[in-house]
């Protein structure tokens, strides 16, 4: 190539590159808290803390956010996951075999609603890979004899995939992530800290000089918002068919699976809000919420106080269960 040309398209290419770089990572700092935007897990994680040395926290969260984003991913051929999949029997580290043993006991609990074996029936559908197709009823068949939670085997650290079965944490990782960030934070002298990923906001303590933090809840079948719930110092957890699908003949495909049938979820419900402290468990339980519908959410937060829920359907009727604050 020619110098001139060279030297030109060396400009060029600072010149396209540093807004992106400076979009990866755009720390603000006010006297009041620092903001980070980044993208890691598939999604947009954008973090907002309060405290004196919140900027050196913020860089420890981004830290943690890649180390769990390594651990869980299906695809990193060095993630203890990818192992799993591939090798079916993995003695795993404490951290990854302690969200299989959680992800096991909220499937028990929501009676299979909420399935980290679905992975082939994602796989068929093309999410992982963004080649969307709609599988043919044979080929569910075939990927339903894979799926199953009680194919997973979990003992102390050691876990077997039964049966070829395989393992997705897509529906709880980010939940994790949430907790693990505000845990971060906390240990960095951050006192209150909104940590948004993708669906999911976790929240470190109350907002400063306020009631607690509002959070909106995304109409699920058009533009805005449906309302919002104010709360502090717990997860804020929605799964939605709008969030992820593709759309073949006028038909939408959504990316909730229901594990029985190995079909799109449909139980009337078009988006689940959990809330409760855990935000890995609030993760599981809004996918499962969605899944299983509503009388089955009504009949769990029953059995746990602690776990409130916002459902929407397709008539857009929108129901509050267990105590919420909800403002329309
Ligand atoms: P979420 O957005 O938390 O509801 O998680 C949805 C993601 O979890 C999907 O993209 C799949 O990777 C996976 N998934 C789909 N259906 C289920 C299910 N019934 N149980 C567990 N994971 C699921
Ligand atoms: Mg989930």
């Amino acid at each position: 190539m020619p110098q001139i040309l060279k030297k030109i398209s060396l400009i060029l290419a600072v010149f396209i590159l540093l807004p992106i770089c400076t979009a990866c990572r755009n720390t603000q700092n006010s006297s009041e808290y620092s903001s980070v935007e980044i993208f890691a897990m598939d999604t947009v994680i954008s973090i907002k803390a309060y405290g004196k040395n919140a900027e050196k926290a913020l860089d420890a969260a981004t830290a943690e956010i890649h180390r769990i984003e390594k651990l869980f991913s299906t695809t990193d051929s060095e993630s203890e996951i990818y192992r799993l999949n591939t090798e079916k029997t993995l003695t795993l580290s404490d951290e990854v075999a302690d969200l299989l043993a959680l992800s096991l006991d909220i499937s028990n609990q929501t009676n299979g609603a909420f399935d980290i074996s679905v992975y082939p029936l994602v796989t068929l559908y093309g999410f992982t890979k963004g080649e969307y197709r709609v599988p043919k009823q044979s080929e569910l068949e075939n990927a339903l004899e894979y799926v199953g939670y009680k194919k997973i085997s979990v003992q102390k650290s050691k876990v077997n995939l039964l049966s070829g079965a395989s393992v997705d944490l897509g529906a709880i990782a980010k939940g994790y992530c949430g907790d693990r960030v505000a845990e971060v934070l906390k240990q960095n002298g951050v006192f209150s800290a909104v940590i948004s990923i993708g669906g999911n906001v976790r929240l470190l303590g109350n907002k400063p000089y306020a009631d607690g933090y509002t959070i909106a809840i995304r109409n699920p079948s058009g533009d805005g918002y449906i309302g919002s719930v104010t709360v502090s110092d717990c997860s804020v957890v929605t799964s939605g068919a709008y969030q992820r699908y593709f759309e073949i003949d006028g038909v939408k495909y959504h990316h909730i699976i229901d594990p029985k049938t190995g079909l799109c979820a449909d139980s009337g419900i078009l988006s689940a809000t959990v809330i409760c402290e855990n935000g890995a468990v609030a993760d599981a339980l809004s996918t499962a919420f969605f899944v299983a519908g509503k009388e089955s959410a009504e009949e769990f937060c029953r059995k746990h106080p602690e776990v409130c829920a916002v459902l929407v359907d397709k008539t857009n009727n929108i129901f509050l269960i267990g105590n919420v604050d909800f403002t329309p």
